[in-house]
């Protein structure tokens, strides 16, 4: 017997960035027919390969963080070489016209790969939720009804992205009277423009800064600028004449035995620190390494200790300096000669009075005209992982912060579906540290892939001579 063409089936939810590489990764050991029988179902409302939040909602004027050799890395130089030959723009717009489509085209040459080796894929332009039924998992659109036959676990990907910022939520009733909560939501700069001069109140002074510095108009002279957040200070910029010959560090110090409290690691973090930076190694160097090996150091602590110190300013200092911007946009943010406040703001230091909000920071009352939110989107907060958590298939390990999975970090626990992105990803995110995950999932896909299509055979307790033999669905 063989297991059923139909249900060798595997389905990606989410064709953001993440979705994508994982097609990427397929293609690479898809050879002629290797993939006959197969079906992949592709869930994105906005179109599998939309660039999600990063890329699909980049203004013009938003540029990569990363540089262009960290942005293709299931084919090294590939975005290089497509900038160099297509981008429109100098610089490296991550939207339209630059790394947009890019990934557009990759994601289109994948499928096309995919099906020259036999594989049948269907493009589903609608949201889903896994929902349990037995030991299957039916994906349930918005109007409740399965998109496709029920399926295991380990046949589905979910990579939803970032969920809808959860931070000053509360201001959203300021919406439309000069409070905008997210710039990747429909912001238009020109609400800014007119003859007087604006103060806008900036919260955050994280890689969203300088999204909105590079995407509003060109007018400087119309915008005075306030920074508000915990650190008070910019990022630092990436210096590219180093970064090249970089070395990794191991952070020795962090992952020795006994670092049970937040204290004890701190001082083991900060010896690093000293030990890597006598040594030469860059501040930029230094985050990545000790961010990227966080999960296991956490993971040996109690639980409190653990979540004090996920939350430290060591931590978020660390985590600016893993994502150093580039030169230009700092040059950029310079043009607004913005004014650094180093304050944890609440919503409720905010209100707004006679058409101008009032901040209360700690050196007096501040005013604006605009506040923008740019303190980040949440990590597992959309709806469908809601929903699995809700549900109890998925659930947010307190220790590091993002959904526990098990040891190889890619399926959920306690349910076991596949997960690729922020949501599962403790340290730096971007396309270079999810790139492991992707290509993990890929080459799952493709040995349960090819165990379905040719099964194992056992021997069941048949009479003597007449061995009948059963196959064994992967
Ligand atoms: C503003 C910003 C800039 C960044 N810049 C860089 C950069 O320059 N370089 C870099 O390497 N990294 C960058 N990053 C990191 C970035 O997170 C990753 O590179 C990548 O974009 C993450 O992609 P993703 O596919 O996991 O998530 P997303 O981009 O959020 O995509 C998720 C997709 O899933 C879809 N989806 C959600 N729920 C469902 C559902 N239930 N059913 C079906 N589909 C669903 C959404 O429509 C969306 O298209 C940036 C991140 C942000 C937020």
């Amino acid at each position: 017997m063989t297991y059923p063409a139909a249900e060798n089936r595997f389905a990606i939810i989410g064709g953001g960035a993440s979705g994508s590489m994982v097609l990427a990764y397929l293609t690479r050991n898809a050879t002629k027919d290797s993939l006959a029988g197969v079906t992949f179902d592709l869930f994105d409302p906005n179109g599998f390969g939309c660039g999600g939040i990063a890329y699909g909602k980049a203004l013009p004027g938003m540029v990569l963080n990363s540089v262009r050799t960290e942005m293709s890395p299931w084919d090294g130089p590939a975005f290089r070489d497509h900038f160099n030959v297509h981008a429109a723009h100098t610089f490296e717009a991550r939207g339209a016209g630059g790394y947009l489509d890019f990934l557009q085209q990759e994601t289109l040459w994948a499928i096309k790969q995919l099906r020259q080796a036999g594989a049948q894929i269907n493009l589903h332009r609608t949201a889903v939720t896994p929902e349990q039924h037995g030991d299957k998992f039916a994906l349930v659109d918005p109007d409740g009804k399965a998109a496709t036959p029920p399926l295991p676990a380990k046949r589905i990907v979910l990579a939803a992205g970032y969920g809808p910022n959860p931070h000053f939520a509360d201001l959203k009733p300021y919406a439309g009277n000069g409070y905008i909560h997210s710039l990747y939501d429909g912001f238009d700069p020109a609400v800014m423009d007119g003859p007087r001069r604006k103060t806008v109140a900036f919260l955050g002074s994280g890689p969203a800064l300088y999204d909105f510095v590079n995407a509003i108009n060109d007018d400087l002279d119309s915008l005075d600028l306030v920074v508000i957040s915990p650190s008070g200070a910019p990022m630092g910029t990436r210096d590219l004449s180093i970064e090249g010959s970089e070395t990794r560090i191991t952070p020795f110090n962090m992952l020795a035995a006994g670092q049970a409290t937040c204290e004890a690691l701190t001082e083991a973090v900060k010896k690093d620190i000293r030990i890597a930076q006598e040594r030469g190694a860059t501040n930029r160097r230094i985050g990545l390494d000790i961010v990227r090996n966080l999960g296991p150091a956490l993971a040996a602590m109690d639980e409190e200790e653990a979540i004090a110190f996920r939350n430290s300013p060591l931590v978020a200092q660390l985590r600016h300096w893993a994502t150093p911007i580039p030169v230009e946009s700092a040059r950029r943010l310079q043009t607004f000669s913005p004014r650094f406040v180093q304050q944890r703001l609440r919503p409720e230091d905010i209100s707004l009075k006679r058409g101008r909000f009032e901040i209360a920071a700690p050196d007096g009352t501040l005013h604006a005209d605009f506040i923008v939110n740019g303190t980040g989107h949440g990590r597992h907060n959309a709806p469908a992982l809601e929903a699995l958590k809700k549900a109890g298939l998925a659930r947010v390990d307190p220790k590091t912060g993002v959904l526990a999975t098990d040891e190889g970090g890619i399926a959920l626990a306690p349910s076991g579906l596949l997960c690729l992105g922020p949501a599962v990803h403790p340290g730096t995110d971007g396309m270079e540290s999810f790139a492991p995950g992707a290509e993990a999932i890929a080459a799952h896909i493709h040995r349960t892939a090819a165990a379905a299509r040719a099964p194992a055979f056992v021997r069941t307790n048949a009479p003597p001579n007449r061995q009948q033999m059963t196959a064994v669905p992967a």
